[in-house]
């Protein structure tokens, strides 16, 4: 028999839980060494990629040079290197069964995008008789033209003017996405318009890797690092996520318009018993979970560890950090790997932030450094006087650069998603502060008071830190509250939400970095002509901690105490991404990305514009999903649970029964009228919204007043959830959605 004979309910959300209960687990087939065993990650970790090192081994010698020298120098590649690469990389990728290529880029959408052709070509042969060929060119590798006018270009672009570009990006490796019926080849790619400006998000992510190491470079010359030629920026972005059952989500259209639910009563187990996070994987996630490890070892993804988060349902990943061009390439595949594999497992991967009210929401903490030539971590203490000095004198700079730009950092991660997590249930709060933990603030406190002269190993034993040559994480305290942590050798941005790109919050934090660098240097400089070296630095870190007290808050982040004394401090305190992007519109906060060629002016505005139309059409998509569900959901069952109790009603005969019969309707009727009259306001408010063509208006008309007109429906709904037979509502439950796994 199966589930759906079973159950005799006529309520398809019953029919739901059944069958996600009784959904068996998916196995797969794992690569075989040559005993037949299941082969070590190490032996087919990357195997689905193109990158230098398989450039190395497959193109004759001159080319690989010439494509270094385009690396390292930036020199134009050479016509015959393209072709010989191109060569190289479709026989590998028809070895591989690949039928079709792409150029992959990063629209403003925020998303991937990718447009496929075939890797046939036709041969003319004798006569009239046509064969088909596999080709691919040097320029099919290199360049692209996909119709840009279906993009997003904040109106960089006019129609008539369409043209967009997409152009290799060597650095990234090639990749190979493998599915059901065929494998395509993807070419990472940057995406511009005629006049060479940045219609994606990749491109202002490779300006702002180039101009923080070349700002970086000149700083570490100057306090003695004279041989330093590169800065590599790192990143490790932990994600997290939350599973639902398929069958759930086709039942909630909210789910599937918006990726996040609009209604429904919390779940009387929640969080609150604190046993998910970390909790033991339950089976059917941990097979999706192995799964979606394995595609990504085979795309070369260094993903590492996996565990529970704190909300019920929700998950993280976490790779082992790369180059931040990488990193980012990695983390938009990882997202689309997670959605892909979850459906195979009957599960729908939700990236939103925020895709449940009352319990936690998900984010993705990007862990952020830099390192040198050498491979020399510069926020990792070493072990020697000047290796600290070096450490103190980058975290510093650090500051500055948050503390200057924190506006704009809180900008570069506005959306709506974010909005409803961000000061919610355990998240960062909207203001961006800086923890450092109390080692350091000491150690930044004393150099402050003057104590430090020279940064001799015995001074710093002098002041109880004698920690400092090793300090790792064990030596920071952890503080989750804090949007931006210092956490040992590393610092993490932990504000950014889940769903978002990196590369646009990565790309602000460069172009910061990069600035501050810059700034700092013009400093030292002057002081170099007055103090020996180690004096002038520390005499240049002395100044920067006085500078950024503001920025440093070790306190809890969630805290009211804490907004009182952001807002003493001066700190922006930007809420809502109404508030934070307005922040795009003034041209002092924003210079830092113009200086650091991270953007244009031009093009920051073009953001502007996408983002603020993003927000209007997010929550237009919500508003009207709302309407729509309260319509043709709600009140249906709500009359029906009204009929119920009127036919009830009427069967009674015991006088007291009918008494307390009678309270219960008249609750239920309060709550009823309350549905339909926050219903009615809702609407007329967002009709009279809709009128308007200003964007900018509607945004905040939105923020101001749609929302919480939604936030009095929502309320009225959920509250009426919980006076409705359970047969007759419609909808998934909560604890449906987000306990159904515990089950299995
Ligand atoms: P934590 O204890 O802070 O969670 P982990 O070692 O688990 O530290 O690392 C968390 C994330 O930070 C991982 O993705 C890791 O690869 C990344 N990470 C570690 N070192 C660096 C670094 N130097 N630059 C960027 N990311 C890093
Ligand atoms: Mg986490």
């Amino acid at each position: 028999m199966d589930s759906t004979q079973k159950l005799s309910s006529t309520n398809p959300r019953r029919h739901a839980f059944q069958a996600a209960i009784d959904q068996p687990i998916r196995k797969i087939e794992r690569v075989k060494d040559s005993f037949g065993k299941d082969a070590p990650v190490s032996e087919y970790f990357g195997c689905m990629t193109f990158g230098l090192a398989q450039m190395r081994e497959k193109l004759p010698k001159d080319s690989y040079t010439n494509l270094l020298k385009t690396l390292d120098q930036g020199k134009k590649l050479p016509k015959e290197t393209a072709e010989a690469i191109a060569s190289a990389v479709k026989e590998w990728s028809v070895s591989k069964g690949v039928t079709h290529f792409c150029h992959w880029f990063q629209p403003m959408t925020g998303s991937t995008a990718e447009k496929h052709d075939a890797f046939i070509s036709i041969q003319h042969a004798h006569h009239s008789e046509l064969r088909v060929i596999e080709r691919f060119t040097g320029s099919q590798l290199i360049q692209g033209e996909p119709d840009a006018s279906s993009f997003p270009s904040g109106g960089m672009r006019s129609t008539f003017e369409a043209r967009g570009y997409t152009a290799w990006d060597p650095t990234s490796p090639l990749f190979i996405i493998e599915e059901e019926n065929g494998k395509t080849l993807c070419i990472p790619t940057v995406f511009f318009g005629y006049h060479g400006q940045a219609l994606d998000n990749k491109t202002p992510l490779l300006r702002s890797i180039d101009s923080l190491s070349n700002e970086a470079v000149e700083f570490l010359k100057l306090i003695g690092d004279v041989d330093a030629k590169k800065v590599q920026t790192t990143l490790g972005a932990e994600q997290e996520y939350f599973l639902v059952d398929k069958n759930f989500v086709a039942l909630r259209p909210d789910l599937i318009m918006t990726g996040r639910s609009l209604l429904g009563s919390s779940s009387a187990r929640g969080q609150q018993l604190e046993d998910h996070y970390f909790g033991s994987i339950p089976t059917r996630i941990k097979a999706f979970m192995q799964e979606a490890e394995f595609e990504l070892y085979k795309l070369g993804i260094p993903v590492k560890t996996r565990h529970n988060e704190v909300a019920p349902s929700q998950f993280e990943l976490a790779p082992i950090f790369e180059d931040m061009n990488i990193a980012s390439d990695h983390n938009l595949l990882t997202m689309e790997v997670l959605k892909r594999v979850a459906l195979k497992h009957g599960m729908v991967c939700l990236l939103h932030e925020k895709p449940f009210a009352g319990v936690n929401g998900s984010g993705k903490h990007n862990n952020w450094s830099m390192a040198n030539d050498k491979g020399e971590n510069l926020l990792e203490p070493g072990h020697t006087p000047h290796q600290n000095l070096r450490f103190l004198a980058c975290l510093s700079v650090i500051l500055k650069a948050v503390n200057d730009n924190s506006a704009v950092l809180r900008a570069s991660i506005a959306s709506p998603g974010n909005d409803h997590r961000l000061g919610a249930n355990e998240a960062p709060p909207a203001i961006i502060s800086v923890f450092l933990g109390s080692l350091l603030e000491n150690i930044l406190n004393t150099i402050e008071a003057g104590k430090v002269h020279k940064a001799t190993d015995e001074q710093i034993i002098d002041l109880g830190v004698s920690q400092i040559p090793n300090i790792s994480k064990d030596y920071t305290d952890r503080n989750r509250t804090s949007p931006f942590a210092f956490t040992g050798n590393k610092f993490e941005f932990r504000a950014v939400g889940s769903s978002q790109n990196v590369a646009v919050p990565m790309s602000f934090l460069n172009a910061a970095v990069a600035m501050a660098f810059k700034e700092c240097s013009l400093k030292l400089k002057e002081l170099l002509k007055k103090k020996k070296r180690d004096d002038a630095v520390l005499e240049l870190i002395r100044g920067l901690v006085k500078e950024t007290k503001a920025i440093r808050f070790s306190g809890n982040g969630y805290s009211d105490e804490w907004k009182a004394e952001a807002k003493k401090r001066g700190l922006p305190i930007l809420n809502t991404t109404p508030e934070a992007l307005d922040i795009l519109k003034d041209k002092n906060k924003t210079q830092f990305l113009i200086d650091s060629k991270v953007l244009s002016r031009e093009e920051i505005e073009s953001r502007y514009h996408i983002a603020v139309e993003r927000y209007v059409k997010t929550l237009d998509l919500e508003h009207s999903s709302l309407l729509e569900i309260t319509s043709t959901y709600i009140i249906p069952a709500l009359e029906k649970q009204m009929t119920l109790l009127g036919s009830a009603h009427q069967a009674m005969s015991s006088a007291p029964l009918k008494k307390l019969h009678k309270d219960r309707s008249t609750e239920f009727e309060t709550i009823f009228a309350a549905v339909l009259k926050n219903f009615d306001s809702f609407k007329s408010a967002v009709e009279k919204s809709r009128k308007s063509h200003d964007e900018h208006k509607r945004m905040w008309n939105i923020m101001e007043d749609l929302q919480p007109a939604a936030l009095k429906l929502r309320d009225a709904i959920d509250t009426s959830e919980l006076l409705v037979a359970d047969e007759l509502w419609p909808l998934p439950k909560y604890r449906e959605m987000l306990l159904a796994h515990t089950l299995l």
